[in-house]
């Protein structure tokens, strides 16, 4: 079984909440979009690569504006080193 369950490894870049590896890779079902929510707080980073976040009340997918957070799903690996990431920054 393919693993799809990804967070990144160095929370410090993003999220205070002290919570280890916090931040989870998730997908939106339509149109792709990846991004990041920490376990812990709920926030979501629109751009994994950004350090902006917003709030997950009300969130609609950033980019097609169809899906709430809880309708996106698991990230393969390829597509999380696509985004620049290295196997070493996830777990
Ligand atoms: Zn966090
Ligand atoms: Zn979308």
């Amino acid at each position: 079984m393919i693993k799809k369950n990804w967070h990144l490894r160095d929370k410090e870049k993003y999220c205070s909440c002290k919570k280890d590896a916090c931040l989870r890779f998730l997908k939106c079902p339509s149109c792709g979009a990846i991004v990041l929510q920490c376990d812990k707080t709920g926030i979501i980073f629109n751009n994994p690569n950004d350090t902006s976040y917003v709030q997950p009340d009300n969130y609609v997918c950033h980019r097609c504006e169809r899906h709430p957070i809880d309708h996106f799903g698991g990230v393969e690996i390829y597509e999380i080193e696509a985004l620049g990431f290295s196997k070493e920054q996830i777990k």
